[in-house]
């Protein structure tokens, strides 16, 4: 199979609004970067609007699309991972459907990975247009907090935004895991890895499609996919109780032998719910992990692709 230059993959859910204005913008920053020779993924994820169809009307038109319709929703890093694994160029870059990442950024992407010999150039986010208050904090404590708690040095206030070379894509779609964290991955890959700082525009229409469930769902995901640091609490949390517990007897003893003993409910139901919501927390911590290996032992199938539309022959990993 000849390779294209260039693939650019991008997960769709809801997205009617954004497309007629993503497939023209990208289709140019496309053409301007390598000619004519990429390919544009777009991959419908389960959507509720008439994204799909709009997507096979472009896909009619234009032979450089190939428009991937999964069997429902199945979330935005496995649509993601869906059209990564169809895609076959050089360079993969990977963007969102809305537009909040500028495609006109692909040929000063494409200069610093030249410039630098780097296998991934990813976009950091200097300013945030257009998202709440609380999206902007959330997100910042949630990249500082994985930080903290993973070895892996996963860059901050980064998303899935980013330009890779071939080794480097091959290298993350040998990583098996359902329960992914892109961002994560590709920075447990290794190789040389570049930033490259942006301003992330607003949506160009419609609302995000990361409410509050999915995003913590995300950083659940991120924080038990790099991390065991939550498993270990029990046990540093066991030697602080430890020491407490030994301060709390002294006193108890202290006042009992000068005759007057501690007493009461306040400090007997103090220690009953400190203890059992450490207790609780502690369990539902080994339950995610838990839970996320019976997900993972189970080995279904990432997705599941229901139509495509546009060249797909040399696609083998499509079964059909
Ligand atoms: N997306 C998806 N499946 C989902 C949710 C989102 O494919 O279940 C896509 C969405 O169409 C967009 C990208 O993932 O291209 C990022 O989503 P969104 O813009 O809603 O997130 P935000 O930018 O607000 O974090
Ligand atoms: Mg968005």
């Amino acid at each position: 199979m000849v390779r294209p230059l260039l693939s650019i993959v991008v997960p769709c859910y809801n997205e009617e609004a954004c497309l007629d204005l993503l497939h023209a913008r990208v289709s140019a920053a496309a053409r301007a970067a390598v000619g004519e020779e990429y390919e544009i993924l777009f991959v419908n994820d389960g959507s509720r609007d008439a994204s799909w169809p709009a997507m096979q009307r472009l896909a009619a038109r234009d032979p450089h699309l190939v428009a991937i319709n999964l069997s429902r929703n199945h979330g935005h890093q496995l649509a993601l991972t869906a059209g990564l694994d169809l895609s076959s160029g050089e360079q993969i870059l990977i963007i969102d459907a809305d537009l909040q990442d500028p495609p006109e950024l692909l040929s000063d992407m494409r200069a610093v990975m030249a410039a630098e010999g780097a296998d991934v150039v990813y976009a950091v986010r200097r300013k945030r247009e257009g998202e709440t208050f609380f999206k902007k904090a959330t997100a910042a404590m949630f990249y500082r907090l994985l930080k903290r708690l993973t070895d892996t040095e996963i860059p901050l206030d980064t998303g899935d935004f980013r330009l890779m070379s071939r080794r480097a894509l091959d290298a993350l779609l040998a990583l098996p895991e359902q329960a992914r964290f892109i961002r994560g991955m590709v920075a447990w890959i290794g190789f040389r890895q570049v930033p490259f700082p942006y301003d992330r525009a607003e949506r160009h229409a419609g609302d995000t499609h990361y409410p509050i469930g999915k995003m913590v769902r995300l950083a659940f995901d991120a924080v038990t996919g790099f991390s065991t640091a939550p498993l270990r609490f029990a046990s540093h949390a066991s030697v602080i109780l430890a020491g407490a517990s030994l301060l709390l007897l002294f006193y108890i003893a202290w006042g009992y032998f000068e005759g007057d003993p501690v007493q009461g409910w306040t400090s007997t139901m103090l220690v009953v719910t400190v203890l059992s919501s450490i207790q609780m927390f502690v369990l539902g911590m080994i339950g995610e992990y838990l839970g996320r290996m019976y997900v993972e032992v189970k080995r279904r199938p990432l997705y599941l692709v229901a139509d495509v539309a546009g060249p797909v022959q040399g696609r083998a990993t499509l079964g059909f």
